[in-house]
């Protein structure tokens, strides 16, 4: 069965490479009935925090990335952070030296530095750690120690090593010549692991089958298979990602604007937007199909549709997507998602929990019009204005107002009675009907007839729909609103 990692080094935040990397882990065991597992790789204790872990777990639950086994669910191949895992590495170590295939390397960080220096002065240049104490007695190495000399371990990579092969998933065929592997070390002189041999430790403890990754580790990949082989275990299934570049065909970073999980949630974009973006990242489920939900990428989700092309991330897809989204979200969803925008546009939360129903009314005004959540304080806010309109457009003050000048004051005031009139229902087809009857008797185009009441309601020529807005709205604040603006 299918066991796949997550595995990110809780160093900053998620950024969306990182994301699609889960994101196809997780897709791909879904799609075959497998383990999704998340490992905190927090052996670098200058750059680890326990704060960037809570905001990868969090970024990873908004997304909607449930893991089978890691943080906080635990799990038989546990512990899932690094740092809780040093007796396996141990344990590793002891079986590498059991099978003879590694060395204590006594040589001090000078003598390394000037071995380098003397390579990389001479022709050929320095070509990995000249295997010094690859020679050393065993009796002898012992002893040293035994006598507390500071030392490392190294991985004796066998000298007749043919090159070291595999299929990738993503990129096919690889090779790589053995023989410009040196003895990389596993264990530090502080009796800490080295990042390829934790890595490798892990995979194997955790019986990861398929290791899915950034590319930016496919030169990791031979060092890790000579481990895997030292330790005599098989080798899992790697699939490496291309990278993800910004418009400009660079890769994608902190330039580009929004490069993290969080920021795109602050601004307002949709988790199930993401996963789906993401997901066409480098993947894609017949070459066409753009809006993939999560259950369809759950049942279809291939490693053989990712591609080696790399892959650009389009902004301008992300927020048609994220409109596309929005439409099919429903209401409930949307308030609750669309939330923390709403107390922007003037809501209090208090008022959102009181009634629900009243704030489900405004996502047909707005759910063809939002290509991001954070568009909703700048599209509503004058649905929480009141009786008082803050602040008038001014170029639709001057456009449909002072232009039209009598004219637009008298339509505004048959509107107004039309309001007015409590023998209407208060109901946005009966009075749009009304209103619109202006049109004729008052012998003008429609759009002259309406647009002051737009403008005197909701301070703007350009809103969502007139009459749907006025019948969300208590008449008194209505009618107040157009007090102001004929006063
Ligand atoms: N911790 C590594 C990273 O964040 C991932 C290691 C791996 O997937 O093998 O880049």
């Amino acid at each position: 069965p299918v066991r796949v990692r997550f595995a990110p080094s809780p160093t900053g935040k998620l950024h969306v490479g990182g994301a699609r990397t889960a994101i196809y882990n997780w897709a791909f065991a879904r799609a075959t009935g497998g383990t999704f597992i998340l490992r905190i790789e927090d052996t670098d204790p200058e750059r680890s925090t326990e704060e960037n872990t809570q905001v990868i777990l969090n970024a990873m639950k908004w997304l909607g990335l449930d893991w089978d086994e890691g943080p906080e669910v635990g799990g038989q191949a546990g512990p899932y952070f690094q740092t809780q895992r040093f007796d396996t590495y141990a344990a590793a170590l002891e079986r590498l030296k059991e099978r003879g295939m590694v060395y204590p390397c006594f040589c001090t960080k000078e003598e390394l530095d000037a071995k380098r220096a003397k390579a990389e002065a001479e022709e050929g240049g320095y070509a990995g750690y000249d295997r010094t104490c690859r020679n050393i007695y065993p009796a002898e190495a012992a002893r040293r120690i035994e006598a507390g000399e500071p030392h490392v371990w190294r991985l004796k990579v066998p000298t007749d090593h043919g090159p070291i092969e595999f299929e990738d998933a993503v990129y096919g065929h690889m090779s790589f010549p053995a023989d410009v592997m040196d003895d990389m070390i596993v264990v530090r002189t502080d009796g800490t692991p080295t990042y390829n041999f934790a890595v490798v430790c892990d995979d194997a403890n955790m019986g990861i089958t398929h290791v899915i990754r950034g590319d930016d580790h496919l030169s990791n990949t031979p060092r890790q298979i000579l481990i895997y082989e030292a330790l005599g275990y098989d080798v899992p299934m790697f699939a490496h990602l291309s990278m993800i570049l910004g418009a400009d065909g660079h890769k994608l970073s902190k330039r580009h604007g929004a490069a993290s999980v969080e920021e795109f949630r602050d601004r307002g974009f949709l988790p199930d937007t993401m996963v789906n973006f993401l997901a066409l990242l480098g993947w894609s489920l017949d070459g066409e199909t753009t809006l993939i939900d999560r259950e369809t990428l759950c049942k279809s989700f291939t490693l053989d549709r990712i591609t080696k092309k790399d892959a650009v991330f389009d902004e301008t897809k992300l927020e048609w997507m994220n409109g596309q989204y929005i439409q099919r979200m429903g209401a409930e969803a949307w308030v609750a998602a669309a939330r923390p925008w709403l107390v922007k546009a003037g809501a209090t939360e208090a008022d959102i929990d009181a009634r629900p129903e009243w704030y489900a009314k405004l996502y047909p005004l707005v759910s063809e019009r939002l290509q991001r959540l954070d568009e909703v304080p700048a599209k509503l806010a004058y649905m929480f204005w009141g009786a008082q309109v803050p602040e008038l457009d001014e170029k639709s003050v001057k456009k449909v107002l002072l232009k039209e000048g009598a004219r637009a004051d008298e339509a505004l005031a048959n509107c107004r009675a039309i309001l007015a009139d409590e023998s209407h229902a208060w109901e946005a087809a009966g009075l749009e009907a009304a209103c619109r009857e202006l049109g004729d008797t008052m012998d003008m185009k429609l759009k002259f007839v309406l647009q002051p009441l737009r403008v005197a309601v909701c301070g703007n020529m350009v809103s969502p729909p007139l009459f749907e807005s006025i019948e969300l709205l208590p008449r008194e604040d209505v009618l107040a609103r157009i007090d102001q603006v004929t006063a």
